[in-house]
């Protein structure tokens, strides 16, 4: 049961990142299910509602605070 010292550091992490993993999730899936992004080698370069998306994951990317 060593690990359980780091358990603190490692849940805080995890809880840190989900918003950025659940926004990049919503846009992967969307990209799965979108014509308009499902070619597109940027983001930017997708429908209106991929590039929401895209932007919800930046701004979770950048401040994970918010
Ligand atoms: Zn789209």
């Amino acid at each position: 049961m060593t690990a359980a010292k780091c358990t603190g550091v490692t849940v805080a992490v995890r809880q840190a990142e989900l918003p950025m993993l659940r926004a990049y999730r919503l846009w992967f899936e969307h990209t799965r299910k979108c014509a308009d992004c499902k070619g597109v080698r940027k983001a930017q370069d997708g429908c209106q509602g991929g590039r929401e998306l895209w932007a919800a994951y930046r701004i979770a990317y950048a401040g994970g605070d918010r």
